[in-house]
Formats: structure tokens, C-alpha cells, sequence
């Protein structure tokens, strides 16, 4: 059988990333992408649902100026997707729209908060500063909810907070830190924490999201158009349940039947699953390690409406009540009416799942909908659900991040859960050049790639 230069386990938006910039260096390596389902993409991924073409899940990708997948987007698509700029959030909040405050101005007019509430906020904001210069290693432990508890704060406010607090992160504002609210990625670099709370007072965010035409699938075809001819092979249905080691080292991976070789392998599954498929071969204190990986589950809510009822380009962000954290709406047909037949709206919400059973979480979420626009039920002419896992890791206080090295000699592990940066696409692109970074450093590459 073929021993390949490199096998990638999962083809998502992580492993094709790797593959493609596997394939394209030292003048092209030979690549196998195993994919246990039917389909690539993983969760970047579009299909057709009665006429309309729905995501995994409501996506806007982040960081399109100068983040990683930008910088890999220049240097290895042969023809990068097209995106059109997100728009403004609105937030929808006590029965009205606004703009999202980003700066400390709009902050002032966001007047469907107490304003005793807005003080207090910026108060904690400059306090959670200040810890972060005196205790740095002590901020990223105290949660949001810690840290605002006793500003004796609105349940609207503190609804806000909680509404927001996931939206950031995929966790609630009892489990988030207040280092990871504001995108703090180390504890030490003073500078980049002051300009990242300067960025949060006074710059409006969000210039530089936007949306795929065609969905987000096209990200995907678009990795997949830009492999050089013959070097990719894609075996889709296999389900990689073994890897298999020789000595300390990678030898390939199984299904139980058939096996494929390499030195080189890069998972970029749940970090979760990895010690099932490692039995023995690795020390019992990694594989804890990696057990305790936990993800969050999320339920989208795809309606076809027979009537715009979004009319602004942008997302809206639904402020939850005391017992649940809200939601976020995208009307992706106004980015790209293709993706719904002539005249119809195509809506995707998101929602976390906070309830074992996934069907009243539904009711509850149509009915979360209908509260909203009390007359949207007429105009449903498609429902799709998907029950989604948003982030392979959320980002918790104590929540272990695996590096991208294994105890395995040339096993490597890639994805959202190997990456403390960011959220979503951009965040599994940070992991993917932190990995090509480490397989360069051990030798694995020799051409240069994007850092
Ligand atoms: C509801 C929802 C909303 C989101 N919103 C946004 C957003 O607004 N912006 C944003 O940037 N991102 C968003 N994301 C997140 C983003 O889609 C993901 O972070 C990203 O696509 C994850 O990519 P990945 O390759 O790391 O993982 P995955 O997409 O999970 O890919 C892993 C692949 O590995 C395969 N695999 C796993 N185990 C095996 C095995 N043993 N053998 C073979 N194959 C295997 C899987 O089938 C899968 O195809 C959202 C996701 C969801 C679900």
C-alpha cells in the first residue's frame, strides 16, 4: 500500500487547511484526508433543505483583515471565496432593537439599560484591568459573574452580560473569565491587553467580519479547488478508530480492517476520542488530560420565510431572560438571495442547549422566536434543526488545551480544541498555523508558512 507523506484524520475546515498547505510545500507532499462521514466540510459545511441552502450552524467569519485564515487564504487559494461585510449587530433587548454599543459613547446612549448599570460596567471593565497588572495568572480565573456580582447589577444587565458572555465564548458569564472576554491571550503582555481594552472602549468592532457568498461551503470548495492535481486524496466513510504506533512513533491509522501509513499524522477529530483510538500506547496522565476536553452543544433554527422580516444587512443578537442565554439571528439571504428560491428570507438562530432534552429545547426556542415577532408564524414555509457541537473546547476557566505535539513521535493534533485563540473558523485557522509552526520545527517542513 502507498505510504503517504502525511495523512490528515477528519476533513473539516482545520484538516483540508493542513492538507492544502501540506500539498503545496517543499514542491508538493502527498496527502491522504480521511473522513468518516460521506461528506467533507465537517461543520463548515452548506446543504439543500426543501430549495434553501442552509449552514451547519449561523456562521460569521471573524478577523477577514489581517487574521489566519486571511493570511493563509493569499498564500495558498488559487481563487479565494468571496465575502461580503457583515454589517452592524443590533441587539434586541427589552422589547427594542439597537445598534450594539461598541464604544464607550455608545455605551452612554444604550439607554435600554439603567444607566447606573452602564457605570457600573465601566467601573469593573477598568478593575479587571488593573487586577490583570497586579495578579495576571488571578484574572484568568475569576469569572465574569465573580467579578461583576457585587456592583448589585439589573437582572436586565446581568441578562446582557450573560447574553453576551456566551455569544464571546460559548460559555456563560459563570464560567468564562474576564481574560477571555476581552480576548486576552497571555497573561504577561501588558500592551496588547491595554490596546485590546482601547479597541473595546473606542473603536467600533466588527469591520472585518463577513459573510461567504454561497454559503459556507464555499470556503470549503474553495480549499478543495486550490489542491495541486494528484497530491490530495480524499477516502470519505472511514472512520479512523486505531492509530497505530510502532516503538514511540506514528506507523498510520485503522478502521479495524484496513490500515494507511505514514510517519506523519495530523487528527484533527475531538481530542476527546483520541485516547480510545491510543489504548495503552500513550501515558495514562495525557490521556486524562485529553478526556477532559469538554464541548458545549448548540440547536439551530433554520425558518424559510415567506416574508422579509429582516431588512438590515447584519445579525441580531436576542438577550435572553433569567433562565436562558439568548439567542443570535443571521438572515443570510441578505447577504445571498441564491441561497433561498425568489422572494424568501432565509434565517438561521442560534442557541445554546442548556437541557438534556434536545425536543422541549426546540419549543422552547420556536417559542423564544415567536415571542420576538409574534406574527412569524405565518409566514414559515421551512424548519430545519440542527444540533450542533459549535466548539470542540470551550473556553472555560481550567479548561485544558492540548498542544498541537503528542507523546507520539509524529502524531499531531489539529482544530478548535487545540487553540486558545479566538472562536470558530478563525480559531481552528490560528490552530492550523500553530501546527504547521511545530511540524516545522521538527522538521516535518521546510518551506516557509504564514505566522
Ligand atoms: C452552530 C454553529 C455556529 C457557528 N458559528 C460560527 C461563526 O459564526 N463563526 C465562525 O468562525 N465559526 C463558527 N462556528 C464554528 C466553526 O464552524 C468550527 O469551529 C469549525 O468549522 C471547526 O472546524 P474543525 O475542522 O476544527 O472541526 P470539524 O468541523 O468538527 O471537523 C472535524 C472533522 O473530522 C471528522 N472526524 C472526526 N473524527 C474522525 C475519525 N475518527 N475518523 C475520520 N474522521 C473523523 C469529522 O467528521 C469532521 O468532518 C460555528 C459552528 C456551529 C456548529
Amino acid at each position: 500500500m502507498k505510504k503517504y507523506d502525511a495523512i490528515v484524520v477528519g476533513a473539516g475546515i482545520s484538516g483540508l487547511l493542513t492538507a492544502l498547505v501540506l500539498s503545496k510545500s517543499d514542491g508538493g507532499k502527498d496527502v491522504l484526508v480521511i473522513e468518516k462521514e460521506n461528506h467533507i466540510g465537517g461543520v463548515c459545511r452548506s446543504y439543500n433543505v426543501d430549495g434553501y441552502t442552509v449552514d451547519t450552524g449561523p456562521h460569521i467569519i471573524t478577523r477577514l483583515k489581517d487574521g489566519p485564515l486571511k493570511k493563509l487564504m493569499i498564500k495558498y487559494l488559487d481563487t479565494p471565496p468571496v465575502f461580503k461585510p457583515h454589517g452592524k449587530y443590533y441587539v434586541k433587548i427589552n422589547g427594542s432593537t439597537k445598534e450594539f454599543p461598541w464604544t464607550v459613547a455608545d455605551w452612554i446612549q444604550f439607554n435600554v439599560l439603567p444607566l447606573r448599570d452602564r457605570i457600573s460596567l465601566i467601573r469593573a471593565l477598568f478593575s479587571a484591568l488593573g487586577t490583570s497588572m497586579v495578579a495576571p495568572k488571578k484574572i484568568t480565573k475569576v469569572s465574569v459573574y465573580d467579578h461583576i456580582k457585587n456592583y448589585d447589577l439589573s437582572d436586565s444587565t446581568l441578562n446582557f452580560v450573560n447574553t453576551i458572555a456566551h455569544f464571546l465564548t460559548g460559555a456563560s458569564m459563570h464560567e468564562v473569565s474576564v481574560f477571555r472576554i476581552f480576548g486576552w491571550s497571555d497573561t504577561k503582555n501588558m500592551q496588547k491587553k491595554v490596546s485590546s481594552l482601547v479597541n473595546f472602549l473606542f473603536r467600533e468592532g466588527a469591520g472585518d467580519q463577513a459573510y461567504p457568498m454561497g454559503g459556507i461551503k464555499s470556503i470549503v470548495d474553495s480549499i478543495v479547488r486550490s489542491f495541486p492535481e494528484g497530491r490530495v486524496d480524499i477516502k470519505k466513510s472511514f472512520e479512523v478508530k486505531k492509530i497505530l504506533i510502532e516503538g514511540d512513533s506514528i506507523k498510520g491509522v485503522s478502521d479495524g480492517k484496513n490500515e494507511y501509513y505514514s510517519d506523519t499524522v495530523i487528527y484533527s477529530g475531538f481530542v476527546s476520542e483520541l485516547p480510545k483510538m491510543l489504548g495503552d500506547d500513550i501515558p495514562a496522565e495525557y490521556a486524562n488530560k485529553l478526556n477532559n476536553v469538554t464541548n458545549i452543544l448548540s440547536l439551530t433554527v433554520w425558518l424559510g420565510l415567506k416574508k422579509k422580516y429582516f431588512k438590515n444587512v447584519g445579525s441580531e443578537i436576542l438577550v435572553g431572560d433569567s433562565n436562558g442565554a439568548g439567542a443570535w439571528a443571521i438572515p443570510i439571504t441578505n447577504y445571498d438571495q441564491s441561497l433561498a428560491p425568489p422572494g424568501r428570507q432565509l434565517v438561521g438562530f442560534g442557541f445554546m442547549i442548556d437541557d438534556a432534552d434536545i425536543e422541549s429545547v426546540k419549543k422552547r426556542a420556536m417559542e423564544f422566536i415567536c415571542r420576538h415577532w409574534p406574527s412569524i408564524e405565518n409566514d414559515i414555509e421551512m424548519v430545519h434543526y440542527q444540533v450542533l457541537v459549535p466548539e470542540k473546547s470551550v473556553n472555560r476557566i481550567n479548561q485544558v488545551i492540548p498542544s498541537h505535539r503528542t507523546p507520539v513521535r509524529g502524531l499531531y493534533l489539529v482544530g478548535t480544541d487545540t487553540s486558545k485563540a479566538s472562536m470558530g473558523i478563525t480559531r481552528a485557522s490560528y490552530s492550523v498555523v500553530e501546527c504547521l509552526k511545530t511540524l516545522k520545527e521538527d522538521g516535518k517542513i521546510q518551506s516557509d508558512v504564514p505566522m
